[in-house]
């Protein structure tokens, strides 16, 4: 599986500089991948090393929706890596959309040669290769074929939390890697209305949770068929906007209609003792939505992480040349810290209570100091210095809004814990409302193929007519590189003809280019 590198495991250069956004996007979001320490290339193409400044956010963002998909009823299990080949063919449409990346094991053993090193033992084939899963739709159907007897046995609500490889030959950290980690839902139901409220149910979990945890606005709707998941009747997703104006498929949930259990032969006595197939859908999110969250609210300092997600919420920096002046400031910032530790934990942070940092790193400047706090996204920054001690007071920094405008000077000691509770929730407001605000202001509508192909080459989403054919979707991805990201639930109805074939439309739909 290793190749030989194909991408340095660090930026080519070598100053501390990030990039800024407006001279390179997609350097900027590398800049920030790296010195953020969030993740970097691995010697195997298309692999990342997730770096714990990275799994720390996945690790929120896994307790987060975790507690989501509970108090929906649903439990986690864990189901092989590995599908046989024969299992993987009996969904024909899935088959044949993740055959071209997919990864096979085709033997068990290597033995050693001397001189030669190790070697694959040709001795050691395996009976019937082994797919490494892409998605585990085929094991899973295979497995409730014996865990669904009667409608008693039903609903089955099972998520698991796993990794997938899919070989991706264009790959970017986050966005798309051939291995990523995700969960993924499967539930089984005894009737199409079940399913179909579950599969509703579940892309609106992920826009609760894009909406109110990653403060990050989603556009909810069905794919066109084009887009739709291999084996699916339709897919839901959920597509947010980077701030370089492309679009993120951030989430999908499927109705696979009785499609897996005809396959795999999964049937159950209803109330009546007839048998029939059971209705499934299946739902996921990856990494992907860490690469999200970074291309969402992140400035050219470096990460914005909202507060509901940040690993760290308050970084205090005590602060002082001597060491008579640094001590009464670090038991000020050891003092600031038991107080904001130990606030109620609060609905908003749900999982955890306010997790402080103290920065003693008296080697470097405060400037220094503050520039990496603001690199990592902590979203609040408390300076103590000897001129505030003198005022029983300290400067709180709010990372959402860098530079002076930022800064509160002199808040008093005795308040310093309630007011930074309190602006952590302001934080949280405001990211999602300027990222809404920047999203709102950057989706126009075309009226002629003409005006789309301009507009398109601008950033942002267009609304536009299109005559629901999969030829006029293909022809228009061709030429401008823009797909339909979704038909959204609540676009304004409005009759009208498609700007390619003049055919009738019955609404606009939402063009982008995307990751
Ligand atoms: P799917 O099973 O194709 O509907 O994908 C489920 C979710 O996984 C999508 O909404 C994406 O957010 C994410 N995803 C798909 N492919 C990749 C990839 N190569 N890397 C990271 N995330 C991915």
């Amino acid at each position: 599986m290793a190749e030989k590198k194909q991408q340095s495991s660090a930026p080519a250069k070598d100053d501390n500089k990030i990039t800024t956004r407006a001279a390179n996007y997609s350097e900027w979001y590398q800049d920030i991948v790296y010195r953020a320490g969030l993740a970097e290339n691995s010697d195997v193409r298309g692999c990342m090393v997730i770096k714990p400044n990275g799994y720390a956010i996945w690790e929120n963002m896994q307790k987060a929706l975790d507690g989501l998909f509970k108090a929906t009823g649903h439990v986690n299990a864990y189901f092989p890596l590995f599908i046989p080949k024969s299992f993987f063919s009996k969904e024909e449409q899935m088959a044949e959309g993740f055959a071209k990346e997919c990864a096979v094991v085709t033997h068990y053993r290597l033995k050693s040669i001397p001189g030669q090193g190790v070697v694959v033992d040709p001795e050691a084939k395996l009976e019937e290769e082994l797919i490494v899963r892409p998605t585990s739709e085929t094991i899973i159907w295979n497995t409730y074929r014996n865990w669904i007897q009667s409608y008693r046995d039903l609903p089955l609500l099972i998520n698991q939390w796993c990794n997938v490889v899919r070989w991706e030959m264009r790959t970017r950290l986050f966005l798309r890697t051939a291995e990523f980690l995700w969960q993924e839902g499967h539930t089984a139901h005894a009737t199409q209305q079940e399913a179909e409220a579950e599969t509703l149910q579940m892309v609106r979990v992920y826009q609760k949770f894009a909406e109110e945890w990653m403060a990050m606005p989603v556009i909810v709707g069905p794919k066109s068929e084009g887009q739709k998941f291999p084996g699916a009747i339709y897919t839901l997703c959920i597509e947010a906007m980077m701030q370089d104006g492309k679009a993120l498929q951030a989430g999908t949930s499927h109705f696979l209609g009785q499609n897996f259990a005809k396959a795999f032969d999964v049937t159950f006595q209803n109330t009546e003792g007839k048998r029939e197939h059971a209705w499934a859908t299946s739902w996921g999110v990856s990494t992907r939505m860490i690469g999200g969250l970074i291309m969402t609210h992140s400035d050219d300092n470096g990460l914005v992480i909202p507060p509901r997600l940040a690993p760290t919420h308050v970084l205090i920096c005590p602060m002082g040349r001597t060491d008579e002046e640094r001590a009464p400031a670090i038991a000020a910032a050891e003092k600031l810290a038991a107080e904001l530790r130990a606030l109620p934990r609060e609905d908003f942070f749900g999982f955890q209570p306010i997790s402080v940092k103290l920065d003693l790193d008296f080697k470097n400047s405060p400037g220094f100091r503050f520039a990496e706090g603001e690199l990592k996204g902590i979203p609040v920054r408390v300076e103590l210095g000897p001129k505030d001690l003198e005022k029983q007071a300290c400067v709180v920094a709010r990372r959402d809004i860098p530079g002076k405008e930022g800064k509160t000077m002199g808040v008093p000691l005795t308040e310093a814990a309630s007011r930074i509770s309190n602006l952590l929730r302001e934080i949280q407001a405001n990211l999602y409302n300027r990222a809404k605000t920047f999203r709102d202001a950057n989706i126009r509508s075309a009226d002629s193929y003409e005006q789309f192909k301009e507009m398109i080459e601008q950033p942002g989403f267009i609304w536009a007519h299109w005559d629901g054919t999969r030829e006029t979707e293909d022809k228009i991805s061709e030429e401008t590189k823009a797909t339909i990201r979704c038909i959204p639930f609540d676009r304004p109805l409005e009759e009208g003809t498609c700007m390619v074939t003049g055919n009738p439309s019955q609404g606009r739909v939402l063009f982008a280019r995307s990751y």
